[in-house]
C-alpha cells in the first residue's frame, strides 16, 4: 500500500522491515520520567513490540503529518499510520464502541488494542471487550495496574473515586497506560471534537508530549451519529449502554446518564469539575 502525501518525506514514512526486539528495551529505566511510582508499572513482558525511532524522529513525523493530513480522510490517516508504524501502532479503546479498533484493523490487521481495565467497569463494557476479542481481527490487551482493586482501595482506606478521582485515575488509568504506550511509537485514539468543548480543537495527528510518541486522532471530526452509522454498516460493536443514555462510557462509579442536549461527556465525573481522566493531557 502506498500513499502519496505531499509534505511527507519518504525517509519519514517508510515502514521498516526490521522488527523491534522487546528484550532490547529497558522499559523501567525508560519509564523513569513518566512514571514516578515504579510499583505502578506493569510487567514489561505484557507490553507491545517496542520503539525503534528516536524521540526526535517521532516528533518530526508527528509535526509533518499533522500539517499534511489535516484535511485527510479517515482512510488516508489510518493507511498512513499503518504504513508508517506497522506493529508499533496501538489503538486505545474504552469499549463504548469498537469502531476505532475495527476501522484501524482494516489497515493494520491484528493491531494491538489497549483497554484500560481499571476494575471498575460496567459489565456491558467488559462484554463488548470480550466480543471484540472473540472476533479475532484485533489483539485486545487488558492494561491493568499492578495493584488489585482491593489493594488500591486499602491505600485510600475507602472508595478512591469518592476520595480523590485524580489519584484514582492516576493509579488505575494514567500510570498503566503510560507504561503500555512505551511499547509503541504511535497510538490511535477515539477522541472527537464533538465530545466536549475541551476537545473542540483536537487535531487528527499530533505530537504527544506526555508519552513522547505520535498520537493519531483519526476520528477527530466524526460525530456520534457517524460512529453509529459506521458501526451498523460494518457490524462493529456498540456498547448497549450507549443507547441507554451513556454516549460516553467510563468507569461505573464515575459515569452517569446524560440529559438531552448535554455534551456527550457531561456524564463523566459529573458535578466534580473534572473532565478528563488524564491520559489525554
Ligand atoms: S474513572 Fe473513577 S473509578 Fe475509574 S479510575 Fe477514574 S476515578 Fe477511578
Amino acid at each position: 500500500m502506498s500513499l502519496n502525501i505531499p509534505g511527507l518525506a519518504g525517509s519519514l514514512i517508510s515502514v521498516s522491515e526490521e522488527k523491534a526486539d522487546p528484550s532490547d528495551i529497558d522499559y523501567v529505566a525508560r519509564d523513569s520520567r513518566l512514571h514516578p511510582d515504579p510499583s505502578l508499572i506493569p510487567d514489561p513482558a505484557d507490553l507491545g513490540p517496542g520503539r525503534v525511532r528516536s524521540e526526535a524522529e517521532l516528533k518530526e513525523i508527528a509535526e509533518v503529518a499533522a500539517e499534511a493530513l489535516a484535511d485527510a480522510s479517515t482512510d488516508e490517516i489510518l493507511a498512513w499510520a499503518a504504513e508508517t508504524f506497522g506493529n508499533r501502532l496501538a489503538v486505545a479503546c474504552s469499549m463504548a464502541n469498537t469502531v476505532g479498533p475495527e476501522y484501524t484493523a482494516r489497515f493494520q490487521p491484528g493491531v494491538d488494542v489497549l483497554f484500560l481495565e481499571t476494575g471498575y467497569h460496567f459489565a456491558e463494557t467488559l462484554e463488548v471487550r470480550d466480543q471484540l476479542a472473540a472476533k479475532g481481527t484485533v489483539n485486545v490487551i487488558d492494561v491493568r495496574a499492578r495493584e488489585t482493586v482491593a489493594q488500591h482501595e486499602a491505600n485510600f482506606a475507602g472508595k478512591p473515586y469518592e476520595i480523590d478521582t485524580t489519584a484514582c485515575c492516576g493509579a488505575r488509568k494514567v500510570a498503566p497506560l503510560n507504561a503500555a504506550l512505551d511499547g509503541y511509537e504511535a497510538w490511535v485514539t477515539g477522541m472527537r471534537r464533538s465530545d466536549s468543548a475541551g476537545r473542540a480543537d483536537t487535531p487528527v495527528v499530533q505530537w504527544d508530549r506526555s508519552h513522547k510518541m505520535v498520537k493519531v486522532n483519526a476520528f477527530a471530526n466524526w460525530t456520534l451519529p457517524e460512529i453509529e452509522r459506521w458501526a451498523a454498516l460494518n457490524e462493529a460493536l456498540i456498547n448497549p449502554l450507549h443507547y441507554d443514555g451513556f454516549p460516553s462510557i467510563g468507569c461505573g462509579p464515575c459515569t452517569r446518564r446524560v440529559a438531552p442536549g448535554e455534551d456527550a461527556r457531561a456524564g463523566r465525573w459529573a458535578g466534580s469539575g473534572k473532565t478528563e481522566c488524564g491520559i489525554h493531557l
